[in-house]
């Protein structure tokens, strides 16, 4: 049986309408507590307010004497003020000996500011030695400080109470640490997504293997695996699946049992063993097929319900070739997966400028992402200059290997000169 929606001769869809569709009724996870130092590019479930201020007391920013300001004002290295030293604070400990006047307490950087001392002579700006040294009788300060001069006020980062983190807000290294200073020792996150990624080709043999006539290396589920996990996910990979009805459904039937969304490649395309399709026909509703993008025209979109609590499983099956799968997954399942782990904003990417270091012809009107190298632009500096990465043909994984951007080339633009400027989406970190 075939729906309306596997109709060959239908206009593609475009690009927003497939991802409006797909993202329709998609919700975040449920939460989990899960421990802070664990949570590092996990999604924050909660807004989170701090539990304690921090410096929780005025603290010391040198090591060196607390001191009264107007004890010192008229200290110079010619003319030095000596003050008697009635103690010393050690990081860690409460303050115990008061500061009068024509006395000094030896202080350490982070630790508390005695009562009485409004500020701190660093020990260069004295006659004490520096380093590990025994506690001298007497200071002589060789210069003068003001008052609050190298100290840090209670609460000068934050306050009992004040926001320090939102809900969908991804927690990296710096945000663990202000979490971590902020008293928070466990945080509640969004289950990661759980995918399950399934080959699909009578071709296929597993990475290592010897190649028969005939047979190709899957190259398609370590990849998409490798490209669900790093949006946060938690990727399983099923056997890879010969073209068959029965087969690919079958997988399909246990994946839903398990996943929260299935990736499958290949089959979805209009040869007489594409029955990738039909599969998803087969185990639940399928949504939308062949979008208006190059490459990954043939994409197609199910849903899928799971268990007595009607629990929702996205299904996609992605097209074969290996580049349109990459890029598919950069314009549909990753939007779809930051949804599901909390993103405040799922479709949010880096998007650049960058100008076109040869000409470039496209052939009809979908709208197609090069594989291109980024360069400076020598003619301009802090200006990117965009390079076809190798060819650009769907097969071609050592131009999408070698490049540095997909570079966005809009439907109704058929050509573009050398020079012309246009968006690139950087696929990782300057200098990976
Ligand atoms: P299909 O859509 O199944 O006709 O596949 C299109 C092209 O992609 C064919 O050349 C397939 O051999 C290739 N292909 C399909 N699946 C994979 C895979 N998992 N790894 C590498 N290439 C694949
Ligand atoms: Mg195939």
């Amino acid at each position: 049986m075939t729906s309306v929606v596997a109709d060959p001769t239908a206009p593609l869809l475009r690009l927003e309408s497939a991802l409006e569709r797909m993202l329709a009724g998609v919700t975040p996870l449920p939460a989990e507590e899960i421990e802070l130092e664990g949570a590092v590019g996990r999604v924050l479930a909660e807004p989170l307010a701090a539990l304690v201020t921090m410096p929780p007391w005025d603290n010391s920013a040198m090591d060196g004497f607390a001191v009264r300001s107007v004890d010192v004002a008229d200290a110079t290295s010619e003319r030095p003020v000596r003050l008697s030293v009635v103690g010393e604070v050690p990081a860690g400990q409460p303050a115990r000996h008061p500061v009068a006047a024509g006395t000094a307490v030896r202080i350490f950087t982070g630790a508390m500011l005695p009562e009485g001392a409004d500020t701190v002579v660093p020990v260069e700006d004295t006659d004490a030695p520096w380093g590990v040294a025994d506690l001298p009788t007497h200071v002589a300060v060789r210069q003068a400080v003001t008052s609050g001069e190298h100290v840090r006020a209670a609460g000068s980062d934050v306050r009992a109470g004040q926001p320090v983190a939102s809900a969908g807000e991804v927690v990296r290294p710096a945000t663990l640490a202000l979490l971590a200073s902020s008293g928070y020792g466990r945080v509640r996150v969004h289950r990661r997504p759980r995918v399950t990624v399934i080959s699909s080709g009578d071709e296929l043999v597993p990475p290592g293997i010897a190649l028969r006539a005939g047979q190709i290396h899957d190259s398609n589920g370590p990849m998409l695996a490798a490209l669900a996990a790093a949006e946060g996910a938690a990727a399983t990979r099923a056997a890879s699946v010969a073209d068959d009805l029965p087969s690919i459904t079958r997988t399909l039937t246990e994946a839903i049992g398990q996943a929260d969304l299935v990736l499958t490649s290949g089959g979805v395309s209009m040869g007489a063993r594409d029955v990738v399709r039909l599969a998803l026909e087969s185990v639940g509703r399928l949504e939308l097929w062949r979008v208006a993008v190059q490459p990954g025209k043939p994409l197609a979109f199910a849903r899928a319900t799971r268990g007595a609590g009607a629990q929702e499983v996205l299904l996609f099956g992605l097209p074969g070739n290996p580049v349109s799968s990459f890029v598919t997954f950069q314009l549909f399942v990753r939007p779809v997966l930051r949804r599901l782990a909390g993103h405040q904003d799922p479709l949010a990417r880096e998007r650049w400028r960058a100008r076109l270091a040869q000409p470039i012809v496209k052939h009809d009107e979908r709208r197609a992402f090069l594989r291109v190298t980024l360069a400076p632009d020598p003619d301009r500096p802090g200006a990117w200059l965009a390079a076809l990465a190798g060819g650009q043909g769907s097969h071609v994984l050592s131009a999408l290997a070698a490049a540095d951007a997909l570079a966005v080339m809009p439907e109704e633009v058929r050509e573009l000169p050398a020079g012309a400027e246009v968006e690139v989406w950087p696929l990782h970190g300057e200098g990976d």
